[in-house]
C-alpha cells in the first residue's frame, strides 16, 4: 500500500506512465493519506532514460528511503512511451502488409523485446515500498485468482476453412523456396491422403480435444467478411462466415466453450465502420457478444486502429505483438489501456498484447522445426511467470501436415503440457482482462483496528470475490469487497 502524489502536475503520458507502474507493483493507493503507509514521491531529477537497458540496470531510478520511495518523472515518460507504443505512433514508415516495422519500436532497436521491461520497473518500485517501509504496513494486490502467480491464454487466428488446396500450394512453394524438400514431401504425401477428408476440420476438432484433455478452452478470431477475388489473392478474406465449412467451426467452438472474437480484415485498420459491421455480423452468428479483436496479419495503424476498436464497441485488442519475432512489443505481458496517441488519452479498450506466435520464427526468420518455435514460446512464458504477468499465445489451428506443418500438431500437445507444467491461471482472454481491470481498481481506505486493510475495488464486476491482497512474504491474505461504501 502506498499514498500519492496529486496527479495534476503531469502531462498525460506521465500520468499514463504513473498508472501502469502503479498497476503493475501489485501496490495499492490507500485513500487516507493520514495511514501509516509508504509514500510515493514524484521528482524533479532528470538521471537520462534514453538507454531502456541502462535504466533497467539502475533499477529506473528508484530511491529508496525511510516511509517514501522516490521515482523521477522522465521515468513516468519513458515508461508511458514504451507502454504505449509511442514511437510506433508517430512512425510514418510501413513495410509491405501496411504495417509499421518492428524496427520502429524502442525495445527492437535496444535489442530488448524478450524483457518485459514496464514490468521489470514495476516489480523495482514493488521492492522498493517494501525495503522503504520499516515498521508501516505493505499489502499487496494477489496477481490472479486461486492463488495463481501468473496467468497464461491459448488463442487461435482461424485463417482457413476452405479452399485449403490453394494454402497447401502456397505453402509447398514457400517450403520449396527454402530447399526444405523433406517436409515438401511429407506435406505432398499428408494432402493426398487428406483430398477426401476435409483436413482443416479434422486439425481443428484434434486442437480442441488437446486443449480438453488439459482442461483449457481457448479464444478465437474469426474473419468475418465477404470474400473477393481481390481479398483471397491478398490472403485477406478467404471463406465465407456463412458458408458450410465456418459454420461447422462454430458450431464446434461454442460447443467446447470457446471465446469468439473477431479477426479484423485487412480493411478495418482504416476503415472503421467496417469493425462495427463485422463485429454485429459475428454476434449474429454466434449468438453471443464479441469482446475481442485481432487484426488479421496483425495489421494495424498503431493508434488509430484502437480507436476504431474503441467506437465499435470492443471491450479488448489483443494485436500489438511483433508479426516477424516473438516477445514483449510494450514492455509488458499483462492488461493495459490502450492508448489514443493523437488525443493524449487512454481508452477504455484494453490491450493483451501478443508475447509469441506460431510462425513467428517460420515465416520470417525460416526456422522450419515446430519444437524451436515452442522452445522460444515457453521461454517467453517462464519470463511473464517471473512478472507474474500475462503470456499471450497465438497457434494457427491450420497448421497441420495435409497443409505443410508436419510436426506441428504434436508440437502444440508439447506447448500445452509445458505451460501447464508451470501452473498458470488459463482462461478465455476476455474472463483474464475484466479480471485483471477489477484487480486495477483495488484500493485501501485505511488500516483497520484489527490491523486488517480496509479494501474495495472501484470496478463493476461479478468477480471481486476472487480479489485478495496478500503480505509480500505471503503469511497472511485479506478479501476485498465488492464496491465502495
Ligand atoms: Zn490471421
Amino acid at each position: 500500500m502506498i499514498t500519492l502524489p496529486t496527479r495534476s502536475k503531469l502531462d498525460p503520458l506521465e500520468r499514463y506512465g504513473l498508472d501502469v507502474l502503479l498497476d503493475l507493483s501489485r501496490c495499492p493507493e490507500v485513500d487516507d493519506a493520514g495511514t501509516g503507509v509508504v509514500r510515493f514521491e514524484i521528482t524533479e531529477a532528470d538521471p537520462g532514460v534514453a538507454d531502456v537497458g541502462k535504466c533497467a540496470a539502475r533499477r529506473w531510478h528508484i530511491e529508496r528511503g525511510d516511509g517514501v520511495v522516490r521515482v523521477p518523472r522522465p521515468v513516468l515518460r519513458r515508461l508511458g512511451e514504451i507502454a504505449t507504443g509511442a514511437a510506433e505512433q508517430r512512425s510514418t514508415a510501413r513495410d509491405r502488409h501496411g504495417r509499421v516495422p518492428s524496427t520502429e519500436n524502442v525495445l527492437v532497436q535496444q535489442n530488448l523485446v524478450a524483457e518485459p521491461v514496464v514490468a521489470r520497473a514495476a516489480a523495482e518500485l514493488r521492492d522498493a515500498v517494501i525495503a522503504s517501509a520499516g515498521r508501516r504496513a505493505v499489502t499487496l494486490v494477489a496477481p490472479w485468482p486461486d492463488g495463481r502467480r501468473w496467468a497464461a491464454a491459448i488463442t487461435h487466428d482461424l485463417d482457413v476453412i476452405d479452399r485449403w488446396p490453394v494454402f497447401t500450394a502456397l505453402r509447398i512453394a514457400e517450403l520449396a523456396g527454402k530447399g526444405e524438400v523433406r517436409r515438401v514431401a511429407r506435406t505432398l504425401g499428408s494432402a493426398f491422403a487428406a483430398v477426401s477428408r476435409n483436413p482443416v476440420q479434422r486439425a481443428l476438432h484434434a486442437l480442441l480435444e488437446d486443449e480438453r484433455a488439459r482442461g483449457i478452452v481457448s479464444s478465437w478470431f474469426v474473419l468475418c467478411g465477404t470474400p473477393t477475388l481481390q481479398t483471397m489473392r491478398a490472403g485477406d478474406l478467404t471463406y465465407l462466415p456463412e458458408g458450410r465449412g465456418a459454420a461447422a467451426a462454430l458450431r464446434a467452438l461454442r460447443e467446447r466453450g470457446c471465446e469468439i472474437n473477431l479477426h479484423g480484415s485487412f480493411v478495418t485498420s482504416e476503415h472503421h465502420e467496417v469493425f462495427a459491421e463485422q463485429r454485429r455480423r459475428l454476434a449474429g452468428l454466434v449468438q453471443q457478444p464479441v469482446l475481442g479483436v485481432r487484426q488479421h496479419f496483425l495489421r494495424l495503424r498503431p493508434g488509430i486502429t484502437s480507436l476504431g476498436m474503441a467506437g465499435a464497441g470492443f471491450r479488448y485488442d489483443t494485436s500489438w505483438g511483433f508479426p516477424d519475432r516473438n516477445g514483449f512489443r510494450l514492455g509488458v505481458g499483462d492488461v493495459i489501456p490502450a492508448w489514443d496517441g493523437a488525443g493524449e488519452r487512454a481508452l477504455e479498450l484494453q490491450e493483451a498484447p501478443v508475447i509469441w506466435m506460431d510462425r513467428a520464427l517460420s515465416k520470417y526468420a525460416r526456422v522450419e522445426d515446430p519444437n524451436a518455435w515452442i522452445a522460444e514460446g515457453l521461454s517467453l512464458a517462464r519470463t511473464c511467470r517471473d512478472v507474474a504477468g500475462l503470456w499471450v499465445g497465438v497457434w494457427h489451428p491450420n497448421l497441420t501436415a495435409a497443409l505443410g506443418f508436419p510436426d506441428a500438431p504434436a508440437a502444440f500437445a508439447k506447448l500445452l503440457d509445458g505451460l501447464v507444467a508451470e501452473e498458470p491461471f488459463m482462461a478465455p482472454l476476455g474472463r483474464l482482462v475484466e479480471w485483471r481491470v477489477a484487480r486495477r481498481g483495488v484500493r485501501v481506505r485505511g488500516i483497520l483496528p484489527d490491523g486488517r486493510p480496509d479494501a474495495y475495488t472501484t470496478a463493476p464486476t461479478a468477480t471481486h470475490d476472487t480479489l485478495t491482497l496478500e503480505e509480500p512474504s505471503g503469511a497472511r491474505r485479506y478479501s476485498i469487497q465488492a464496491t465502495p461504501r
